[in-house]
C-alpha cells in the first residue's frame, strides 16, 4: 500500500502485541514515525528494535489503565514526536470471559478504565495539538461485539459500545480538521486469546470446557461467512487506511473487519 503517510507521526496504545504491533508494522512500512505505548516492557522493546530498522520509533512503557498513567505516557510520546501527532490509534484493550454474576463493580470499572477511558484520556491530550495544526486522524479499535453482542462478556461489549459513541461525538465536535473513526474487528487470533488468563482460557472456565473446545464452540456460534478467525494484519491495514488521507471523506464511521459475522445492516 502507498497511503501517503510518509513522514507522518502516530501514537499507538497497546503497541507491543497483536493488532497494535501489526498496525505499527504497517505504519513503519509507510514511513510513519511512531510512539508505541504498552505496559509490557519486554515485548515493547522487541517491537521497537524490529521497527527501528525501518523508521523512527520510540517505546513508552506504562500502565494505561489509570488517568495518571495515560497522561504520563501520552505526554512523553508527544514530546518524543515533537509536540504533536498526526495520528492517534486507540488500540489498547483487554478481554476476559466472565459470567455476568461474577462481574463486580470493580471489574466493570477496571474494564472501562482500560478499554474506554484510556481512549478518552489519550484523545483529550492529543486533540489540542491537532486542532492547532488543523489536521489529525484518530482511529479507535472497538469490536464486532459492540454491534452484535453475545451473552458475554458484558463488561467488554458495553465498553466497546461506549467507544463507538465516543467516535461519533468526536467526529462531530472535531471536524473538519480532525477525522475520527473506529474499526470493529471480529475474532482475531492474537495473544488476547492465547496468553495465560486470556480470552480462550477464561472462555473455557465459563463454559466448563478446555480452552480449545471453548474457542471452537465460540466460533461455531459466530457463524463467520469467511469461515475463519482474522489475522492482526487484516485489521491493521484497515486501521492504516482510515488513518490516512486515502479516507479523507470518512469520519464518524465504524468499519467492520469481522469476516462478515455482523448480521445487521448498520
Ligand atoms: P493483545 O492482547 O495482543 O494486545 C493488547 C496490548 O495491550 C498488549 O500488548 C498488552 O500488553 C497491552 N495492554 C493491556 N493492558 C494494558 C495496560 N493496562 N496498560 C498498557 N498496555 C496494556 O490484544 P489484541 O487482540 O491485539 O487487541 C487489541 C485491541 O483489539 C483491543 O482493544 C481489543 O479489544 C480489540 N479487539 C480484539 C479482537 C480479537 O479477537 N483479538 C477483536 C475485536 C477487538
Amino acid at each position: 500500500m502507498n497511503l501517503g503517510l510518509d513522514g507522518r507521526t502516530a501514537i499507538i496504545t497497546g503497541g507491543a502485541s497483536g493488532i497494535g504491533a501489526e498496525t505499527a508494522r504497517v505504519f513503519a512500512a509507510e514511513g510513519v514515525r511512531l510512539a508505541l505505548l504498552d505496559r509490557d516492557d519486554e515485548q515493547l522493546e522487541l517491537v521497537r528494535k524490529e521497527l527501528a530498522e525501518i523508521t523512527e520509533v520510540v517505546a513508552v512503557p506504562g500502565d494505561l489503565s489509570t488517568g495518571a498513567g495515560v497522561t504520563k505516557a501520552v505526554t512523553a510520546a508527544l514530546d518524543a514526536l515533537g509536540g504533536a501527532t498526526d495520528i492517534l490509534i486507540n488500540n489498547v484493550g483487554q478481554c476476559r470471559a466472565r459470567a455476568f454474576d461474577e462481574l463486580s463493580d470493580d471489574d466493570w470499572i477496571g474494564t472501562f478504565e482500560l478499554n474506554f477511558l484510556s481512549a478518552v484520556r489519550a484523545a483529550r491530550i492529543v486533540l489540542p495539538g491537532m486542532r492547532e495544526r488543523g489536521r489529525g486522524s484518530i482511529v479507535t479499535n472497538a469490536s464486532d461485539l459492540a454491534r452484535q453482542p453475545e451473552e458475554g462478556p458484558a463488561d467488554y461489549q458495553v465498553s466497546k459500545v461506549a467507544l463507538l459513541s465516543l467516535t461519533k461525538s468526536l467526529a462531530l465536535s472535531e471536524g473538519p480538521a480532525v477525522r475520527v473513526n473506529a474499526v470493529a474487528p471480529g475474532p482475531v487470533w492474537t495473544p488476547l486469546w492465547t496468553r495465560p488468563g486470556g480470552f480462550a482460557e477464561t472462555l473455557g472456565d465459563v463454559h466448563g470446557r478446555d480452552a480449545k473446545a471453548a474457542v471452537e464452540h465460540e466460533m461455531s456460534k459466530r457463524q463467520l461467512p469467511l469461515g475463519r478467525m482474522g489475522t492482526p494484519d487484516e485489521v491493521a491495514r484497515v486501521i492504516a487506511f482510515l488513518a490516512s488521507d486515502a479516507a479523507s471523506f470518512t469520519t464518524g464511521s465504524v468499519w467492520g473487519v469481522d469476516g462478515g459475522t455482523v448480521r445487521g445492516l448498520l
